[in-house]
């Protein structure tokens, strides 16, 4: 697969040379220098923690670097959902460190050595089917209980913002924004090494065991096996991850989704998109899409559970799903197509906390973001922070996620199962609710 519109358009630069040596010792070493490791990093570095970061390629290769650039409240799992297996307290908990996320990276992406990210604001969620009267109360109920100001849109209201007939009404996320992830995700990495942190590139996990109190670190750097050794390791490896991260690998899923971006387009654009926002729709696995580089549109597109494919086949379908929404565009052309790997635990919940209670009390998880990473990775790395530098305990709320096996073998064919069950969900709701 070809090179990601954001490697294409990339304006920020990060390279670290920084390689451990053999025998060197740290107090935390986390692997993975996605959103999680790297958020984590940045908040050990800043409270004087001595941490490394290791990450088997370049920062922001993995699902971070090439995402939909989509913050917005909330997590992969629903509201509704945790409202039925949980106390409202604990729904108020996780919102709050769902909204610390957002706000983390808010204000990140305003500050000036952060605007190659190109913070712009407004995330609005189009709705195909459902019933607006219930989205509305549901909404309400939600603004009431965690104190949010999301909008509910008329059919009308939504068209002065994007027109499609598809759509029947929409809602508006307060303080949702979309970004540049991977300009993002370099001005990070920039930020972190100036304040002391520790970056190395290139730099793959082999395999770790314990030693007396410490952890060995087996490394790959430059085809070169060396050793490192940490009181601590996070393992915030996403979707990327294998064996080396031990039996952590049996509870999720590596699950993709594909992004297509089009070839330029003229001014009709702008009679559909009339305002400059991310839009998503209500499906299962839906759309989510914005324009981009002014007269572009990105558009993400679907899941799968069984294997990547062919950039060709992207391409084919984001021109298909485009023309669906928006006929007057035509059949477009499409520049660039990619996709990215998700980790996804059966509960769509993150695991945040020890990997191996009693056992292990030095390993730890930062996993599992899903598809609502871009906020929920910087909060749960905010309550994991908390516990490695003062001792809080929060991040045990998390242990109310039990880790479910991913069904081995049989798991993603499982999943895929599930996904085309939902998408025919999706497909009858839209049918009924046109009549
Ligand atoms: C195409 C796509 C679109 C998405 N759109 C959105 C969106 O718009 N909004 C949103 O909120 N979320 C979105 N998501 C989800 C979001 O990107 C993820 O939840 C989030 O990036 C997860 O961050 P992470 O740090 O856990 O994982 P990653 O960013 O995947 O980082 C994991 C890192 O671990 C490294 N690694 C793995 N194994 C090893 C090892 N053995 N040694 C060293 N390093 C290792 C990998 O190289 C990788 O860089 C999307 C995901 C994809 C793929």
């Amino acid at each position: 697969m070809g090179l990601t519109w954001y490697q294409e358009s990339l304006k920020e630069t990060f390279k670290s040379d920084f390689k451990p040596y053999n025998g060197q010792a740290f107090d935390i070493a986390i692997v993975g220098g996605g959103l999680a490791g790297l958020s984590l990093l940045n908040l050990l570095t800043e409270a004087g923690v001595e941490s490394l970061l290791i990450d088997s390629d370049e920062i922001g290769t993995g699902a971070s670097g090439r995402n939909g650039g989509f913050c917005s409240p909330g997590w992969s799992q629903e509201y509704e959902n945790l409202f039925k297996e949980y106390s409202p307290e604990v729904v108020k908990d996780l919102d709050h460190i769902s909204s610390q996320g957002l706000a983390w990276m808010k204000k990140k992406c305003t500050e000036k050595a952060f605007s190659a990210a190109e913070y712009r604001k407004g995330i609005v969620s189009c709705f195909l089917s459902g019933n607006a009267a219930s989205v509305e109360k549901t909404l309400n109920k939600h603004n009431k209980i965690f104190e949010t100001n999301h909008k509910f849109l008329e059919r009308n209201e939504l068209k002065k913002i994007i027109v499609s007939n598809r759509y029947l009404f929409g809602v508006k996320l307060s303080e949702g924004f979309h970004f540049h992830p991977l300009n993002f995700m370099k001005s990070l990495a920039k930020e972190c090494v100036e304040k002391g942190g520790q970056i190395s590139e290139d730099c793959n996990l082999i395999s770790y065991k314990k030693h007396q109190t410490k952890y060995i670190l087996k490394l790959n750097i430059e085809d070169e096996v060396r050793s490192i050794s940490s009181e601590k390791i996070i393992f915030a490896t996403g979707g990327y991850a294998g064996r080396e991260i031990g039996n952590l690998r049996r509870y999720w899923l590596p699950i993709l989704t594909f992004i297509g971006v089009t070839e330029p387009l003229d001014k009709k654009l702008f009679d559909i998109f009339i305002q400059n926002y991310g839009f998503s729709d209500n499906r299962r696995a839906g759309n989510y899409f914005r324009i981009v580089e002014g007269n572009r549109i990105s558009w993400g597109r679907g899941i799968s559970a069984l294997g990547d494919i062919s950039s060709s086949k992207i391409k084919k379908y984001v021109a298909k799903d485009i023309n669906f929404f928006f006929p007057e565009l035509g059949i477009l052309n499409i520049d660039y197509a990619w996709s990215g790997r998700m980790a996804y635990a059966r509960h769509l919940m993150p695991y945040v906390g020890l990997v191996n209670p009693g056992k292990e009390n030095g390993v730890y998880a930062l996993t599992g973001f899903g598809g609502h990473g871009m906020n929920t990775a910087p909060g749960c790395a905010m309550v994991l922070a908390d516990h490695l530098i003062n001792g809080s305990k929060s991040y045990k709320i998390f242990d109310l996620f039990h880790r479910s096996w991913n069904g081995g073998l049989l798991g993603p064919y499982a999943a895929e199962a599930q996904y085309i069950y939902l998408k025919m969900w999706d497909y009858f709701e839209q049918v009924f609710n046109r009549g």
